[in-house]
């Protein structure tokens, strides 16, 4: 929670001071609201969630006085309540939980220089924490430097990494090189890097088609999860491509990165409201160990207080 609290700093000083500076002792009231209001989409909370959040202050204004304290609290719950419905809506377990004795098979998009590769190392580094055997497929074939990088994640996570050295290789080929190294040492988390050039849409589309393809016919019965790696410090923009890749990729879930130090921590509740997807992990920090599942709990504490 402190290093959530650190990471989400600047969007809670932000926020916070001015709505207590705003409201004073309180009670709230219509000016207030409108103060928040523009805070909120200062913050990246986007119109769909700010709209919600504010109709949803008014209704309970009109109920009772809202002094700050009981505002503040309000509105965590709020948060809390917009995080937690992608979950409920997929039916998706809250904490890092991939079925045991299984194969899972986790598919990593993201636009380059989201942070796909250090999630990750990450999740790999989580998973063996866990006490779940891993393995990582470099299917970023297109960027010449991207399996080198995965292969040094792959080292610090000590987790192996399959990768096919030739030139010009099928994405798909090395997914299936690394399901059938997965089913042969019982592997349960095979986490599968994707190539991220959004450019060209139809070509994303018919990799992922074909990854897809391959693993349908070589797991059938593997846990797929699809999880778009999202740059919270490019706000609204990292949304937008978030809907392009949500066309193309059947997304699970998101993996919010570089919350540490970003000022536009709302997108989280942006991404939940709009693209209605579970927040499933958050990246605050280069290192290894910087990664966390997700808890709206958390999230909302150490966004509002
Ligand atoms: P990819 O192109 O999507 O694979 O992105 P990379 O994993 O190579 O990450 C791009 C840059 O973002 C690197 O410099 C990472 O160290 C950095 N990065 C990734 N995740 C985080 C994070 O949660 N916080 C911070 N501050 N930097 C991150």
């Amino acid at each position: 929670l402190k290093q959530l609290r650190r990471g989400l700093g600047k969007t809670r000083r932000n926020f916070l001071n001015q709505l207590k500076a705003t409201v004073g002792k309180g009670p709230l009231n219509e000016e207030a609201v409108m103060e928040i209001e523009a805070l909120l989409l200062q913050a990246d909370v986007g119109i769909e969630a700010t709209d919600y959040i504010v109709e949803t202050l008014q209704a309970k204004m009109r109920e009772e006085a809202l002094p700050l304290e009981s505002a503040i609290a309000y509105l965590k719950e709020i948060v809390r309540e917009i995080l937690e419905r992608p979950f409920q809506e997929k039916n998706t377990p809250i904490t890092f939980a991939p079925e045991q004795d299984k194969l899972n098979i986790w598919l990593i998009t993201g636009v380059n220089g989201a942070g796909k590769t250090t999630t990750i190392g990450k999740l790999a580094h989580l998973g063996q924490k866990s006490d779940y055997t891993c393995l990582i497929a470099a299917a970023d074939t297109f960027r010449a430097a991207a399996v080198e990088q995965v292969k040094a994640w792959g080292d610090r996570a000590n987790t192996e990494v399959v990768a096919n050295p030739g030139k010009n290789t099928d994405p798909a080929a090395v997914v299936y090189d690394a399901i059938s190294k997965a089913q042969s040492k019982g592997t349960e988390l095979l986490l599968v890097d994707t190539a991220g050039r959004l450019q060209n849409k139809k070509n994303l589309m018919e990799e992922l088609g074909k990854i897809r393809k391959v693993i349908d016919k070589k797991a059938p019965d593997a846990n797929i999860e699809s999880l778009l790696v999202i740059d919270a410090s490019l706000g609204q923009n990292g949304l937008r491509q978030a809907e392009a890749f949500t066309e193309v990729a059947r997304l699970s879930g998101v993996v919010l990165t570089k919350l540490d130090g970003s000022s536009k921590g709302g997108v989280a509740l942006a991404i939940s409201k709009q693209l209605n997807l579970p927040i499933r992990f958050i990246g605050a920090g280069e290192g290894i160990e910087d990664l966390r599942p997700f808890s709206s709990y958390e999230f909302a504490e150490a966004l509002l207080s």
